[in-house]
């Protein structure tokens, strides 16, 4: 390897594991899972949740609230509908201490801690919810892995609710001791939490406290008596959400797909901005967003990035990059009449269907180009000879095409599309327009095709797949039809918040993916939140390697 790829492949490395959460190593199947921490050290998943060694399946299942006061375990109680079995377990570090010792002799398979608590930052307001990523009373720290999922179903609920740290003191904090322990990165306090999450004892557990009192709202002031009101509606609320979080608890199976997550085009659109960024500094303008991924957009944003939509949000004499998703020559045109500096990432991928439609339209066919009206690939290729090029979504489109020449039809594909449904469509074509040309070689890329098959692979063992991915993104898009048509449920996610409990109760396997540009360390942060569930085994499906590199463009080459 050259000193430059292997700088790449570092530089790429990096990327993959930024922003500090975990990146699967390849993990044969039937072996348990294994992780590497920031630091590159492995780490093997811990054993948590479900049924420990000695426990019958009743003991497994049984699911333990504690709420410290009377009041609290009543609200939660009335929600929870008799789905728990909820416990008053007292007011205060000792009471709390003291209960959690019992609970240690005490069977169960899972527990959750709810009550009302302090809010420590200005952005809190009475009744919202806090759903502890983890608890500590400064000793010691219990994590709570599936925070995420959790703070995602009770928003989804209509609740207003938070992931966050949680802190436990032994005395009601004021002012500046608030101001103290929200700087250490805590959302909220309590008196209760962290002996009362320590007795799970590595089962699953969440912590949710509703939060009645803030800064600006301070307890014992006018106003106290409303808030500890209003955090009370809030737990008996969350209640039901608590129910079905216990009843996804179980021990699963993930079949990772292979490939999956970032391309080629994908890797290098992000390294051209960031080598610009590292050259002129920010700001950096990029017309469209230059993936379709909200996790990379927010942190290339984090570094000076300025997304626009068209180039009329440019000011004259700024840098500007073009998306992965490539541009129509009028596009170009107009960056060239206002004097922008360009830096061109579309894929190499997505130019050679551009020089397609060029070529074709210059030869005088009428050029089909099979996509989905919108997508900027498509209105892109579609500019390059729009008065030679027709969009065809579907086979019915196909017969509204009036070429002037029967013997004079081409076709073209977007990158991303399903292979099996695009083919279809190519095959109506033919099927009208027999002397109908194609591309010289497959559109639909390499990466999309290879995603495509790996997800079919690991849906035929699934109950349930999950592809990691933008709404907005193609090809994750037709990752799900994919697997939906293979006949698995599949869902498209952003991140672990978007997984809906309901999906999850009774699946013991789950095939598990990530659209071509959906960042790696997201399917790292869904499997950790579903650790939080109980005991994951980890595999992975390969069916093929990738190993394909493109070069970038002169004006960010060293
Ligand atoms: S999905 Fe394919 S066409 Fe799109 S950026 Fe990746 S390699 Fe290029």
């Amino acid at each position: 390897m050259t000193e430059r790829k292997a700088r790449g492949a570092a530089e790429r490395r990096a990327r993959n594991e930024r922003g500090g959460t975990k990146a699967p190593l390849a993990e044969p199947k039937g072996r348990a899972a294994v992780w590497t921490d920031e630091g590159g050290r492995e780490e093997r998943a811990p054993e948590r949740g479900g049924k420990t060694a000695g426990q019958s399946a009743p003991e497994a299942s049984k699911f333990i609230v504690c709420a410290p006061l009377r009041i609290e375990a009543r609200a939660v109680r009335r929600g929870l509908g008799g789905a728990a079995e909820v416990r008053a377990t007292g007011y205060g570090l000792p009471r709390a201490a003291k209960h959690a010792a019992m609970l240690a002799d005490h069977p169960f398979g899972m527990l959750a801690v709810a009550g009302t608590g302090g809010g420590l930052t200005r952005d809190l307001s009475p009744g919202d919810l806090v759903v502890g990523t983890e608890v500590s009373d400064g000793t010691s720290t219990t994590a709570c892995p599936s925070a995420p999922l959790l703070a995602g179903e009770l928003r989804r609920a209509g609740l207003r609710a938070r992931a966050g740290r949680v802190v436990t003191v032994d005395h009601l904090v004021h002012g500046a001791e608030r101001d103290r322990l929200a700087s250490g990165g805590a959302l909220v306090a309590d008196l209760e939490s962290a002996p009362l999450a320590a007795a799970a004892g590595g089962r699953p557990v969440a912590v949710l406290r509703a939060v009645s009192d803030t800064p600006q709202r301070p307890l014992l002031r006018p106003g106290g008596l409303a808030g500890g009101l209003a955090a009370l509606r809030s737990l008996r609320a969350a209640a039901p959400v608590l129910a079905r979080w216990a009843a996804a608890v179980g021990p699963r199976q993930v079949l990772l797909a292979g490939p999956r997550s970032f391309c080629a085009g994908v890797e290098r659109a992000i390294e051209i901005v960031e080598r610009v960024l590292d050259a002129d500094g920010p700001p950096v303008y990029v017309r469209k967003q230059i993936v379709h991924n909200t996790h990379v957009v927010a942190a290339l944003e984090r570094r000076g990035a300025i997304f626009v939509e068209e180039l009329s949000e440019v000011p004259d004499g700024a840098r500007v990059v073009f998306s992965a998703h490539g541009v129509s020559p009028a596009v170009r045109e107009e960056a060239e009449r206002r004097g922008l500096a360009t830096v061109d990432a579309t894929c190499p991928l997505v130019a050679k269907v551009h020089a397609e439609a060029r070529r074709f339209a210059a030869e005088g066919y009428l050029v089909a180009l099979i996509g989905h009206a919108g997508h900027e690939e498509v209105e892109g290729t579609l500019g390059e000879a729009p008065q030679a090029m027709a969009l065809v979504e579907t086979a019915a489109d196909v017969a509204r095409l009036r070429p002037d020449d029967q013997a004079k039809v081409a076709y073209l594909m977007q990158t991303t599309l399903a292979a099996d449904e695009a083919s279809q469509i190519a095959d109506t074509l033919v099927g009208r327009f027999p002397a109908a040309r194609g591309p010289g070689s497959d559109d639909i890329c390499y990466a999309t095709t290879n995603r495509q098959q790996a997800v079919r692979a690991v849906a035929a063992e699934s109950d349930l797949v999950l592809v990691a991915g933008s709404a907005n993104s193609s090809n994750s898009v037709r990752l799900v039809e994919t697997a939906q048509r293979a006949g698995t449920p599949a869902y498209l996610i952003d991140s672990p918040a978007d997984i809906q409990l309901g999906w999850l109760a009774g699946v013991a396997t789950i095939g598990l993916t990530a659209g071509a540009s959906a960042p790696p360390a997201v399917v790292g942060d869904i499997v950790a939140a579903l650790r939080g569930l109980g005991p994951v085994e980890v595999s992975e499906r390969v069916i093929t390697t990738e190993s394909i590199h493109f070069s970038l463009p002169k004006e960010v080459r060293q």
